[in-house]
């Protein structure tokens, strides 16, 4: 089904003018994220074509907004689930080495799927848990650019995020309205992990009632070794 709103969207809220072929792959991976949520695997609440378009696509491109992506750029999307927002990233800036990490199989078998949908070829799947990926030699401290939406509450996610991130590269958390409360609670664990709170940037994305914010990480030091801790300890005991 053709694109309804993400062209004229892309272009206003982010001077991103969307290329025939981007937005006829936007619209593959749209039915395919319907018809396996129907069939195969239970990826997403949001069901409706416009739905997706503006609260999957566009908000997972709002990452613009605060990063630029140089060819080259090594980008992971931690707990991507049905790709939010590594994928549509990759979609329209084709030169990054993009890294997509989920702890379900099921979903790493839709991002596969998906990924030749939408002909993104070189993209890596990692179905681990970041707790184990950030003690992974071939993971840690790697990348440039790590990015996550909708996963943990903030100073979790901080453990989650933090040790995959390169010295002088960034995190960006997409956060809802308890952005800022989640970061005021996250200062320790930043301060522990080797990170720095950058900056707060507020997102309005339209016909969508609560203001999105991009929480920017600043990675600054190395992550001392016993970070992340084993497996489900950064949720059951959350840094403090
Ligand atoms: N980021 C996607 C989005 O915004 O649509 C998916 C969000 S979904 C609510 C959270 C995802 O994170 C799930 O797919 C879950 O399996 C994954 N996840 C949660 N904790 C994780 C962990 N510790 N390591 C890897 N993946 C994790």
């Amino acid at each position: 089904m053709a694109l309804q709103k993400l062209p004229s969207l892309a272009r206003e809220l982010l001077g991103l003018e969307l290329s025939p072929e981007q937005c006829t792959a936007f619209e593959r991976y749209s039915e395919a994220l319907i018809t396996w949520n129907k069939t195969r695997a239970n990826l997403t609440a949001i069901n409706d074509p416009l739905g997706i378009e503006i609260r999957h696509f566009l908000d997972s491109l709002t990452v613009l907004k605060a990063v630029t992506l140089p060819v080259g750029a090594k980008v992971i999307d931690v707990g991507t689930g049905a790709g939010f927002p590594g994928l549509p990233l990759r979609m329209v800036c084709p030169g990054i080495h993009l890294s997509l990490l989920e702890a379900t199989g099921k979903k790493i078998a839709f991002l596969e799927h998906v990924a030749g949908v939408v002909k993104a070829p070189n993209i890596e799947f990692i179905n681990l848990r970041a707790e184990e990926a950030g003690q992974d030699p071939r993971y840690r401290e790697k990348f440039d650019l790590v990015v996550a939406r909708a996963v943990a509450q903030m100073p979790i996610l901080a453990e989650y995020l933090l040790p995959l991130c390169k010295i002088g590269g960034r995190c960006v958390a997409l956060k809802g309205e308890s952005a800022a409360a989640e970061v005021a609670s996250a200062e320790q664990a930043f301060r522990i992990l080797g990170g720095r709170l950058t900056q707060l940037v507020p997102i309005e994305l339209p016909g969508v009632a609560e203001t999105h914010y991009l929480v920017i990480i600043q990675k600054t030091a190395a992550t001392p070794l016993n970070y992340p801790r084993r497996p489900g300890l950064p949720s059951k005991k959350p840094l403090e």
